[in-house]
């Protein structure tokens, strides 16, 4: 057991409610309604990552992350508990992910519901907001989207919720610039720092295009 795990631990969840109460404050349409508002803050206050507490995941994190000895077993009981989690915690795609006996059904991509979709953003983004970069998330996507197995419908919505929180980074983005040139105004909101500057149809392509079209953000209470 060690306080660095429990530091990161703690710093992660915190990072990952941030995201969450970012979008709450800024993109409050993308939940669709309350409830869902609701369900997405009460799974990330109490229950987000809560099974990396337990022995079977917390022991073998530990050892792979702040055991300074990455040895063979160490890794080997790492990529077992990173599979229990997945098991447990419907906010991975992974989860979604059905293998089934029969070869001619192959390997399907479920529907993930919307509220884990939201989540998973706010987990992905958590790295970008410990790093003071809140852009990062986009160049982490593009970089894994073609190896990131998902159902058709929920890529579209997952990049719906993506492409408004680029928006309104942007647009904050745009508004403290304009508040900089007035004295005593934009410190305020210059929490966010972008320092990427990006065209988003390089980023996220042409899928993006696809999902507004298709009015993807009326199916969000979906
Ligand atoms: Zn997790």
């Amino acid at each position: 057991m060690s306080i660095q795990y429990d530091e990161y631990l703690q710093q992660h969840k915190d990072a990952v409610y941030k995201g969450f109460l970012w979008m709450k404050e800024n993109i409050p349409e993308i939940f669709g309604s309350d409830d869902m508002m609701s369900k997405v803050d009460y799974n990330i206050k109490f229950g987000h990552d809560a099974s990396k507490e337990n022995p079977d995941e917390y022991q073998a994190y530990d050892a792979y992350f702040y055991g300074k000895n990455r040895s063979a077993q160490v890794v080997e009981d790492f990529n077992y508990a990173w599979l229990n989690h997945i098991h447990k915690n419907p906010h991975h795609w992974q989860h979604w992910i059905l293998h089934n006996d029969d070869p001619k059904e192959g390997v399907k991509c479920l529907e993930m519901p919307y509220e884990y979709i939201i989540e998973m953003i706010c987990d992905w983004w958590s790295f970008s907001w410990n790093k003071g970069n809140l852009w990062e998330i986009f160049e982490w996507y593009d970089e894994r989207r073609d190896h990131i197995m998902l159902n058709d419908i929920t890529r579209n919505k997952l990049q719906a919720i993506l492409l408004a929180i680029h928006d309104k980074l942007k647009s904050i983005e745009i508004n403290i610039d304009i508040n900089a040139n007035t004295p005593g105004a934009g410190a305020a909101s210059a929490v966010i720092e972008p320092k990427i500057e990006m065209n988003i149809n390089d980023i996220l392509g042409d899928a993006l295009g696809k999902a507004i079209q298709g009015g993807l953000m009326n199916n969000a209470a979906q």
